[in-house]
């Protein structure tokens, strides 16, 4: 299974070999249990602003900016895209609601998995289409001295976001790595989709409501249905890297 992937993603890929230094991890459905509450706040949002939409849209939306987001709601229901006032007042709504409802729990299995890519002497990054200050600071309490705030690509950073490549190529650029020398964890598919048109080698987890069949057919690599699984089964998958390279 796992060796079949590594040999799907080297074809796909044109390389020749996989070789890790880096781990880039999504934040939200990935490190933090959070996607629930930014669904609850993006439904509450858009009913209140009468605009077509169910819980499940939020998850397949994840990973885009919010102005996208809004502008996607405005045009299915409109038939127009949003005004730039309507994209701050709806962002602004949500970003209140989802902070009011959000507890900053952490992801069952996400600091197992974290602590074994430290183990194995891989850099830690985060690349998330968030620009939530309050889990940026959980970051460090929830994984002490595992990311750097300075090398994570946010909100802030990104121009077009996910499933553009674009969040994913900068994440490289940080860690200074090439894309055959990194892995990535993602939980959105279109998380998955941009990962994966930056080239890199992207294990799904499926922590959310979304049939896994989405996952793989955004692109996904290899497939766990939580971190705690991947966590469990971490270890084989660095060594078979590691084999398939010798
Ligand atoms: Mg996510």
């Amino acid at each position: 299974m796992i060796e079949k992937a590594i040999n799907n993603y080297l074809k796909q890929q044109n390389q020749t070999k996989l070789s890790p230094k880096a781990v880039l991890f999504d934040m939200d459905g990935v490190l933090f249990d959070s996607m629930k509450y930014h669904a609850r706040a993006w439904q509450e949002t858009s009913e209140k602003h009468h605009l077509i939409s169910t819980p499940e849209d939020f998850y397949l939306f994840e990973g885009r900016t919010g102005e996208s987001t809004v502008n996607e709601l405005y045009l299915r229901t409109f038939d127009r895209v949003a005004t730039e006032e309507e994209k701050q007042t709806m962002y602004k709504e949500k970003a209140a609601l989802f902070n009011s409802y959000n507890d900053g729990s952490v992801i069952a299995g996400a600091q197992d998995v974290v602590q074994e890519v430290i183990h194995n002497e891989l850099q830690c990054l985060v690349v998330t289409g968030s620009g939530q200050h309050s889990l940026f600071d959980r970051l460090d309490d929830a994984f002490p001295e595992c990311f750097n705030r300075e090398l994570m690509v946010t909100a802030y950073d990104v121009k077009i976001g996910k499933p553009h490549p674009e969040p994913y190529l900068m994440g490289l650029d940080k860690a200074g790595v090439a894309a055959n020398e990194a892995i990535v964890v993602e939980n959105a598919p279109m998380g998955v989709e941009s990962a994966v048109a930056a080239g890199i080698f992207t294990v799904a987890v499926n922590t959310g409501p979304l049939p896994d069949s989405v996952l793989l057919e955004a692109g996904a690599h290899l497939l766990y249905p939580d971190m705690q699984s991947l966590a469990l089964d971490l270890p084989r998958l660095l060594n078979t890297i590691k084999k398939t390279n010798s």
